[in-house]
């Protein structure tokens, strides 16, 4: 079953291998188990519905809240060779009886509904004619009240059970909050799902938090460092998105503004002109970006702090979604969170709001606000906010990992004189009265309560507020620090603080802006400079041109063509026929068929005239790194990491943790990694280990699919994959 589904996405999708909880999630739905899939956006989902659809026959139905998202898919699908339609209220009565009729005659394998059409009689009617047994519920957490977008007509899905009494439902979210999670099961009703929660870091993603100055100045210098590439900038208001779009039109740059209070036309004008990448650049209110799939968006900037991590992590999740880097700037400052505070205090007098919902609100800016000033690894902070652990020692793709701020050197010091202050006053205070005696500032309240009298008074008077406000929460926000939770918060301590105090703990870290010379040359992350490795760069621009015109007869978006990341390899490689082509990430047959001839002709006219060789073997990694650098985070790992260093076998570690066989060969891998045994012969005949070990020391190692084809496709990629990860251990 599972061979003759990695054969199936080989072949339509041009892809080598499952992406994490793929398989098991594709396997839920094969065995018609009920199952809730969460994956951070470019994590792979719709596959996991998709490939299972073409595999098993019949029709699968998709429900997806627009028709934007369904319109994108069925383009994706049909253009990989897949027979996909969506029936929405755009269709002219023929061409709804046309596909209809081929829904009944068994041609479509996905069919993509809203929820409302789900719910009326002829819709239902038509599934009970073809018996569909497989439901896909896609953006399952607009179910829940507890998640970012509730939509009221996502409720009517609570009866889907109910009216299909027979089927099995399948959801699938980004949103991970345990809370929606189980909402999402129990709204559905569905029975005895498998739950699978992937691994939330994009490492692909680049974060930044700068402190908001001369914003027009910022902007600028992210997008001169972006030229060429398309980007998403959110503002908080209309009038700053009609601005800013303004300021950017100027320097030249091919931009659009968009916002809700635009009339519906120019929106949706807006909105194509975007993903037809006829322009580059939305300046946009947070009203944009729900149905925009656009896969290959380089950067997002924020002009203010969002206003929670949840929206901040979806809205920065647009970026880079084909896997490529991509860079995710915010600009903050302190007058962020009160900027929110009197947002959310009017919204609550003004609408009918529950009773928690200003503390919640307010509990949610906080957090946003206290990420924004955080000292730890930007990936770790956000995968911690969602309840996983992040185990590597430097993301290599933050302001922090890359060096873009400072280290405070007597950072120890500077710690124990915040906290002593705080003791000082007996932890009855707030932070700026904290500040102001910190600082030494001579204020009526200061002089009132004597504390000019206090021996930690002036301690920090060379250090301006903002820099003190930061370090504050940057204690916090390590807990060396607490924040009490009341009306009128005040600074309290705790063990770890009085243990700094003492000097027994002394791993305080404070972070101050880099001195200018350090961030004037932004430094590039690892996986930027990684995935350009070997690529022609003028022939990936030729490739772009060659894709828009392309785009521009058939109709589609220019990545439902071919994702970025194809076109890079294509770049890298440089194939010369449609068997080379085949061996490139992101083709299948069907885009062989349509397309490969007059991409040859591109990529032959142009080596030829350059005199640039073709048919490289790239040593690169291949383009897309994997959106999780370690396959999901369940207990089920570290179980399968310790049976594997006591030499068990792939079948029953598979059986005892109840994970699928391609899933803890991942596992079994991470244990080759990081323990290095001497011999994998337990898992992998030494036969097939030296055929394997000959192909890569012919093909390199970082690319498995060549290694796949070499060794003519009859050994397994799990165990090509462990014997690369012995050969790198090496
Ligand atoms: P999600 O719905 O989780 O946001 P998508 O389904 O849009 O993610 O997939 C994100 C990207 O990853 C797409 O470009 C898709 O083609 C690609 N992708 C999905 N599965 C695989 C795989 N097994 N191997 C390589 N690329 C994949
Ligand atoms: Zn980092």
């Amino acid at each position: 079953m599972i061979a003759d589904l990695k054969k199936l996405i080989q072949k339509h999708w041009g892809f080598a291998t499952f992406r994490p909880l793929q398989e098991d999630a594709m396997r839920a739905v094969l065995e018609g188990r009920d199952s809730v899939l969460v994956l951070p956006t470019g994590g792979g989902k719709s596959l996991c519905f998709q490939a299972p659809a073409v595999l098993r026959g019949g029709t699968t139905v998709v429900i997806s809240p627009l028709i934007a998202l369904m319109k994108d898919q069925v383009d994706g699908l049909q253009s990989c060779g897949v027979p996909a339609i969506q029936l929405d209220s755009s269709l002219s009565p023929a061409e709804r009886f046309s596909y209809e009729q081929d829904v009944r005659d068994g041609a479509i394998r996905l069919l993509f509904v809203s929820p409302e059409r789900l719910m009326m009689a002829e819709f239902q009617n038509l599934c009970r004619q073809i018996d569909v047994k497989t439901f896909a519920i896609d953006e399952a957490h607009c179910i829940s009240h507890w998640g970012h977008d509730f939509r009221p007509e996502y409720r009517m899905l609570s009866r889907i059970k109910e009216i299909f009494p027979g089927a099995n439902v399948h959801a699938y979210t980004a949103t991970a909050t345990e809370q929606v999670r189980a909402d999402i099961c129990k709204q559905l009703a569905l029975t005895n799902p498998l739950v699978l929660v992937g691994n939330f870091d994009r490492p692909n993603l680049t974060y930044r938090v700068l402190r908001r100055g001369d914003v027009d100045k910022q902007v600028r210098e992210v997008l001169e460092r972006r030229k060429g590439e398309s980007g998403i900038i959110y503002c908080l208001r209309r009038r700053d998105v009609d601005d800013m779009a303004a300021t950017v039109k100027g320097w030249g740059y091919k931009a659009m503004a968009y916002h809700a209070g635009m009339e519906g036309d120019e929106r949706r004008r807006v909105q194509e002109a975007f993903i037809n990448e006829e322009s580059d650049i939305i300046v946009a209110t947070i009203a944009f970006g729900m149905g925009i799939d656009r896969s290959n968006i380089r950067f997002v900037l924020h002009t203010s702090m969002p206003k929670s991590v949840e929206h901040y992590q979806q809205e920065t999740g647009r970026a880079g979604r084909d896997g490529l880097e991509a860079e995710c700037v915010l600009l903050h400052s302190g007058q962020d969170f009160l900027t929110w505070k009197a947002i959310l205090q009017k919204s609550a007098m003004e609408n009918e709001v529950a009773d928690d919902f200003l503390p919640n609100a307010l509990r949610h800016a906080e957090d946003m606000d206290r990420y924004a000033r955080g000292a730890v690894c930007r990936h770790k902070a956000l995968v911690n906010y969602f309840g996983q652990k992040y185990e590597e020692p430097s993301c290599a793709a933050c302001d922090l990992c890359l060096g873009d701020v400072e280290k405070v050197e007597d950072a120890l010091v500077v710690a124990q004189k915040i906290l002593s202050c705080v003791a000082r006053v007996n932890e009855r205070y707030g932070v700026n009265h904290v500040i102001s005696v910190l600082r030494g500032e001579d204020t009526e309240r200061v002089r009132q309560l004597q504390h000019d009298q206090l021996t930690t008074f002036g301690l920090l008077k060379e250090h301006a507020k903002t820099t003190v406000r930061d370090w504050i929460f940057q204690l916090i926000g390590q807990g060396f620090l607490m924040k009490s939770e009341d009306e009128y918060p005040v600074l309290k301590l705790n063990f770890a603080s009085w243990e700094v105090m003492k000097g027994k703990q002394t791993k305080v870290q404070l972070l101050q802006p880099a001195r200018k010379e350090r961030t004037e040359r932004v430094k590039r992350s690892h996986a930027d400079e990684s995935s350009w490795e070997g690529v022609d760069r003028d022939l990936a621009d030729a490739l772009r041109k060659w894709r828009f015109e392309l785009a521009k007869q058939t109709g589609k978006p220019p990545y439902i063509i071919f994702s970025d990341a194809t076109l890079r390899e294509l770049a890298r490689i440089r194939p010369s026929t449609p068997a080379k082509l085949l061996l490139v990430y992101g083709i299948g047959t069907r885009k062989i068929e349509d397309f490969g001839e007059s991409l040859l002709a591109c990529i032959t006219d142009y080596c030829a005239e350059h005199d640039v060789p073709m048919d490289v073997v790239a040593d690169a990694p291949p383009p897309p790194p994997k959106p999780a650098k370690t396959a999901a985070i369940t207990p089920s790992r570290a179980l399968a990491i310790k049976l594997f260093s006591e030499g068990a076998a792939i079948e029953d570690v598979a059986e005892q943790t109840g994970r699928a066989r391609t899933t803890v060969t991942e596992y079994l891998c991470e244990y080759i990694q990081r323990d290095k045994p001497a011999s994998v012969a337990m898992w992998v005949a030494p036969a097939i280990y030296n055929r394997v070990a000959a192909a890569v020391e012919e093909h390199g190692g970082a690319r498995l699919k060549p290694l796949f084809i070499a060794l003519e496709e009859k050994v397994p990629y799990d165990d090509i994959r462990i014997v690369v990860a012995h050969l790198n251990k090496k």
